[in-house]
């Protein structure tokens, strides 16, 4: 049967770690590279005699992303003790919460190549991360790093709404997106700061029933994300249609072999003996902890697009790409509020700037090129004083620190535009005189010459001349 006639079905389980200087439970720090085992205390290895103590930041990440899904908020919510046995996990259980989550219902809008589609969101619920296996460097041993235990994490789990790797993926970056506007997470991905647990299963097209699943842990990658599913629609169908059945299972994706193995047979709910969390009491907020939220609530990529095109008169294009990140919408704000020129600023914003940022592979965070030079740059463009050539001289000046400011620089090398017809006028007058042959060709109708004419003279000013008035002066020497 070909691939066309098996419907995909997927649901994602998104874990993201909330930005919080302590942990979930303790005052313990979230600070990723430490050394091994230097920031789990006696309350994340769940030690005898301690107790767990509700941060209250974490509950406010999570309302903050609720709202921003347009979901319930639990005024009560419960922490539930979810136990098993891992290396990783000392205390032999994880505290997550189940039928009380912080979170529920809810949805997202995400954008695919020629339409947008609805992802609703099921539940998003608090629990706290465990530790970390290390494989390398123990010689056929493994290391244990507890620092992750305690990191607060928020698990957003989808309706199986998605039909595709494609809408996978893109339901995962905007979330990504999401909850990096929102700061609810820093979603560094590289650090682990937002994993994805993938539900594929398949059905042929028409039937009701959802098909079984399988579930691929721990993709911490886009790309990752895209050919694990791939990889694992194509098992599936050949299992079906080879006459087999899907084993309801959990995976690992391995990149390295672009393939997914198994990892253990999938556990029901009951392997787990929930019971409600002994240490801590039902979480109750009240509507002003929801409201003073709201209140707060950033404005979000969809509605900055909007008032970018607005605002700014650009592009549909333009304003969706300036505003995917929020540190770049921040920093192109700088710019136009010191350039005065948001369609310029546009241009050198994503041409210069992201070229540069995507070719050396560097996040906007860590541009080498502050806001405000760049806007002094577009400013100075704007008002005649150097050409564009010339400023992408100071740019990559910039780029490479070699220059303090653009103003110094400029300075410096004496960059500033000649516009003056008074400096110009002599020049020309030369440049007439010396090339009587060309001026007698252009006379006769070969106006084509004029690029030369205007070629001699940013030669002789290194560049500097201002192009609109030298086309000017010689119009009027020539014409
Ligand atoms: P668990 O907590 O055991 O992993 P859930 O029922 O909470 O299971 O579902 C987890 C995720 O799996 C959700 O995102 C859900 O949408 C998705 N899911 C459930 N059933 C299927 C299915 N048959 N095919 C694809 N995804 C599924
Ligand atoms: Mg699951």
């Amino acid at each position: 049967m070909p691939r066309a006639d098996w419907e995909v079905v997927i649901g994602l389980e998104i874990h993201v770690q909330l930005l919080t200087q302590s942990k979930i439970f303790s005052g313990a720090s979230t600070r990723f590279g430490a050394d091994p085992n230097t920031q789990a205390c006696a309350i994340d290895l769940g030690l005898p005699g301690v107790l767990p103590v509700v941060n209250e930041e974490v509950y406010k990440r999570a309302v903050t992303f609720g709202l921003g899904v347009g979901a319930n908020i639990n005024t009560r919510s419960v922490f539930d003790r979810k136990n098993y046995f891992y290396p990783d996990l000392p205390k032999g259980y994880q505290i997550t919460q189940l039928s009380d989550p912080i979170v529920e219902g809810g949805e997202v809008e995400i954008p695919l190549a020629d339409a947008t589609k609805i992802i609703r969101i099921t539940r998003a619920h608090l629990e706290e991360d465990a530790g970390k296996s290390l494989h390398e460097d123990f010689h056929g041993q493994t290391g244990i790093d507890l620092n992750r235990a305690g990191t607060p994490l928020l698990e957003i789990v989808s309706e199986p709404d998605m039909r595709s790797s494609a809408e996978a993926v893109a339901y995962a970056k905007y979330i990504h997106q999401l909850v990096t506007y929102l700061k609810v997470s820093d979603g560094e991905m590289s650090q682990g700061s937002l994993r994805c647990d993938a539900n594929v299963s398949i059905r042929q097209f028409g039937d009701n029933e959802l098909g079984t699943r399988t579930e691929t842990k721990n993709v911490n990658s886009f790309r990752f994300l895209e050919r694990a599913i791939e990889y694992e629609i194509e098992r599936q169908i050949g299992v079906l249609e080879s006459g087999g059945t899907v084993n309801q299972q959990t995976l690992l994706f391995d990149p390295d072999r672009g393939e997914t193995r198994p990892m253990r047979s999938k556990e029901t709910s009951r392997d787990y003996r929930y019971f409600p969390e002994p240490d801590l009491l039902p979480v109750e907020i009240d509507q002003a902890f929801i409201e003073a939220i709201r209140q707060n609530m950033p404005e979000l990529a969809p509605q900055k697009a909007r008032r970018f095109a607005e605002e700014y008169q650009l592009s549909d294009e333009d304003a969706r790409s300036l505003s995917a990140d929020s540190h770049l919408a921040d920093y192109y704000e700088k710019v136009v509020g010191v350039g005065k020129d948001s369609k310029l600023a546009a241009n050198w914003v994503r041409v210069e700037l992201l070229g540069q940022l995507n070719r050396k592979n560097i996040d906007i965070s860590e541009t080498p090129v502050d806001a405000k030079e760049l806007g002094y740059l577009i400013a100075r463009i704007k008002d005649g004083s150097i050409s564009g050539k010339i400023a992408k001289t100071v740019f990559e000046a910039l780029w490479e620190g070699e220059a303090e400011s653009a103003e110094s620089f400029i300075e410096a090398n004496g960059l500033v535009q000649v516009s003056d017809s008074s400096e110009l006028q002599p020049l020309i007058d030369s440049i007439i005189q010396n090339n009587p042959k060309q001026v007698e060709q252009f006379k006769a109708g070969k106006t084509k010459l004029m690029d030369f004419f205007v070629g001699q003279v940013m030669k002789e000013t290194q560049g500097k001349a201002n192009p609109k008035q030298v086309n000017e002066l010689l119009n009027k020497k020539l014409g």
